[in-house]
């Protein structure tokens, strides 16, 4: 089977396992969307599977999206762009020019990065947009970490696959915790778990409880609710009404420590003892800074004794670049 195969079958599910380590009270398992066998996988990898289609079907001539110098999304999009032999334009902040791992794979796949104020972004890219039709070209354009309906797809998925191991082993998880940023994967899950319950009950079946919390890595708990939201109305459709309730979004910032990219010694640590001890590698941005938080959650929460699932949404790449930044500090100190 060809590597392309990927994207067009779709993806195999990702492995959920027990993790060794001791996190807390309770038993700990862990999703790894990060081995998603394309460009150091992760749920940007998902959610651009369900893009490539898009792509194909409207015959578009080049894959334009938007990101900073970190951005995972950037580095596979660019990445697909360049295996469908498609140009790639991507549209970038100018405030952070840090060479990243994720900066240099983006300019190794050969994509176009232009810079511009954060402010301007959104009357930079409708130029651009509009110049590349003025050539007679056929841009497909993707919001920033593949936002919307197809990256909402992508995510009821990865709920999908959930059930399916429930269902298979017999263990039924009562919470699943993940990093939450634009929101997209969060409302993936929430969407899924909605309407696989729903279908559920139309079955009599018995629906156990079980909660999904999104761990905050930069949006404030208004603004990152209503995105997720407004994801899973614009998903759900018309059943929404139905099936939406305000208590299935769990959202959380209290562990947002100061903003996107930002982290404490704490969620360092943390990082550490994960791959020590389980040999799985966590970023400081994303999922080791949610690992954290949801370390905290729990024992806040006084939660004792549950299935706990961590979907790890990938993010390798910025691992090496905590490594690095680690070294630096150690030859400063030396
Ligand atoms: C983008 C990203 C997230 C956040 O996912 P959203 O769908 O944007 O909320 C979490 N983890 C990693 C590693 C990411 O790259």
């Amino acid at each position: 089977m060809k590597q392309i195969a990927l994207f067009e079958q779709g993806i195999h599910p990702t492995p959920i396992v027990e993790m060794s380590g001791d996190y807390g009270k309770n038993r700990y398992y862990i999703k790894r969307e990060d081995m998603i066998p394309f460009s150091f996988g992760g749920n940007k990898a998902r959610k651009a599977a369900e893009f490539y289609k898009e792509i194909k079907d409207c015959e578009a001539d080049i894959v334009m999206t938007y990101g900073s110098n970190s951005s995972n999304h950037c580095r596979i999009i660019a990445n697909m762009a360049c295996a469908m032999g498609l140009a790639c334009h991507i549209i970038s902040p100018e405030e952070n020019r840090e060479m990243l791992y994720n900066t240099r794979l983006v300019e190794e796949f050969g994509a176009v990065i232009e810079t511009c104020p954060v402010t301007k972004v959104s009357e930079t890219i409708d130029r651009r947009v509009e110049a590349y039709r003025q050539e007679g070209k056929n841009p497909y354009f993707i919001l920033g970490g593949g936002h919307g309906n197809p990256g909402t797809r992508a995510c009821v998925n990865t709920y999908r696959e959930i059930a399916d191991y429930e269902e298979q082993t017999g263990i039924c998880f009562d919470y699943i915790f993940h990093a939450s940023g634009t929101g997209t994967t969060q409302a993936g899950l929430v969407s899924g778990k909605l309407l696989m319950e729903d279908r559920k009950r139309k079955n009599a079946q018995t629906v156990k409880e079980k909660k999904i919390v999104g761990i905050s890595i930069a949006r404030n708990e208004e603004r990152g609710r209503e995105v997720v939201r407004q994801s899973v109305e614009e998903y759900l459709g018309e059943k929404y009404q139905a099936l939406y309730k305000e208590e299935e979004l769990i959202f959380t910032d209290a562990y947002c420590m100061g903003g996107y990219g930002k982290y404490t010694q704490e969620v360092k640590q943390t990082i550490e003892e994960v791959m020590a001890k389980d040999g799985i590698p966590m970023d400081s941005t994303y999922v080791g800074k949610a690992f954290y938080g949801m370390k905290r959650y729990v024992e806040e929460h006084q939660i004792c004794g549950k299935n706990i699932l961590f979907v790890h949404t990938g993010g390798a790449p910025l691992y090496f670049d905590l490594l690095d930044k680690g070294q630096e500090t150690e030859r400063r100190q030396a």
